[in-house]
């Protein structure tokens, strides 16, 4: 993690830096209902599947 980068004051929170799960690359666009990777061109969806709340 670097830490120290000055964030823009403005309109729009930086994103989450995702990653593709198959090679790696953070080139990932929107596509459909999930994302799509521009080096690998591989396209997949990301699931929650808890929330890490306790009931
Ligand atoms: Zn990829």
């Amino acid at each position: 993690m670097t830490e120290g980068k000055p964030s823009p004051a403005g309109r729009q929170r930086p994103l989450p830096v995702f990653h593709c799960p198959y090679c790696g690359d953070e080139d990932l666009t929107p596509y459909e209902e999930g994302w799509r990777c521009g080096a690998c061109l591989r396209a997949f969806s990301v699931r929650l599947i808890a929330t890490g709340v306790q009931e």
